[in-house]
């Protein structure tokens, strides 16, 4: 099938999402609010269009994948006359609460909407790792699903629009505290001089091997069995965290990052659930909606 596409936004996601299409024989239009981004894709043979209402002319889904949430309303809101009965496909991060605000702004204007979230950077889109979250209308994503899986594998949420974006935002947040976990014990060793590079040759397979974990962690959690056999206690993580922190703390190092995680297992402690599972941070955690 050769559908014509609007891309608005050739950012460096933009860019590769467009790419992708075009290199896979899709008629493409493109829009960018600084023209010279779209240069490079105009002369490979997509149609470059001047205005958003002029990119939007035609009768295609339209891809936005612009800076944030805001930047969606600016490029969107003047062209919503050209807009009614098509379908637009949100690749921008936003929040879950954003996400569903487009759609109900969509759905009252007559467009429909699709939210995606891209788990995957620039240069992965097409390749083997790459992955995008969808949620809002079914209908586009059954109808687009040949464009979508050209990006990479392509997953939906269900209705809600603000699904995908709900579970894009959980994992990054998985993300960024490992990351910056990883950042902490690269300060710790390398107050001895040893660089970020050899520990990351150690915490590279030590932390993937952890998240095998995860799923013993996610069955303690959805049982609420944290009083089950064979967990570590929150007494035996406290005595951990104690020591990473005395540890960090002789050798200079910050401890910003272990504090939060040492203060809800003690905060678990003082509510008297010392004996019971580490997974019980989780409780501290959840929201009580
Ligand atoms: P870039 O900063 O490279 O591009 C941002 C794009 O948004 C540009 O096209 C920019 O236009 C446009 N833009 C910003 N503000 C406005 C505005 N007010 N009106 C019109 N256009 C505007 O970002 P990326 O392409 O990397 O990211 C795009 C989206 O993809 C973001 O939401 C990002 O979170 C998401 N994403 C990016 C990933 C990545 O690794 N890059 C990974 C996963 C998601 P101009 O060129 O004129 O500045």
């Amino acid at each position: 099938m050769n559908t014509r596409t609007t891309f608005l936004g050739l950012g460096a996601m933009g860019t590769a999402l467009a790419a992708a299409a075009l290199d896979a024989g899709h008629s493409i239009t493109i829009w960018n609010r600084t023209p010279h981004r779209s240069q490079a894709l105009g002369e490979s043979g997509a149609t470059v269009a001047d205005t958003v209402k002029e990119a939007v002319a035609g009768d295609g889904v339209i891809v936005a994948c612009l800076f944030d949430h805001r930047s969606v309303h600016d490029v969107l809101d003047p062209a919503t006359a050209g807009l009614s009965g098509r379908t637009v496909i949100n690749l921008t991060t936003t929040t879950p609460k954003q996400a569903r605000e487009l759609a109900l702004w969509a759905a009252e204007r007559g467009i429909t909407y699709l939210d995606g979230a891209i788990m995957a950077v620039p240069q992965m889109i097409g390749s083997p790792g790459s992955a995008i979250l969808y949620s809002g209308s079914a209908t586009a994503f059954e109808e687009h699903r040949a464009l979508l899986d050209l990006w990479g594998e392509s997953s939906y949420f269900g209705s809600d629009a603000g699904m995908a974006s709900l579970y894009d935002m959980a994992l990054l947040a998985g993300m960024y505290t490992m990351f910056a976990g990883f950042m902490h014990g690269a300060a710790m060793v390398g107050s001895e001089g040893v660089s970020a590079t050899e520990f990351a040759t150690w915490a590279t397979p030590f932390l993937a091997a952890m998240t095998g974990g995860l799923a013993g962690f996610a069955a303690v959690i959805d049982a609420k069995d944290y009083a089950g056999e064979g967990q570590q206690s929150l007494e035996f993580t406290e005595t951990a965290l104690a020591a990473l922190t005395r540890a960090s703390i002789d050798q200079s190092v910050n401890v910003e990052v272990l504090k939060p995680v040492h203060d809800i297992v003690r905060r678990q402690i003082a509510a008297g659930f010392g004996k019971q599972g580490t997974a019980r941070i989780f409780e501290d955690l959840r929201s009580t909606r």
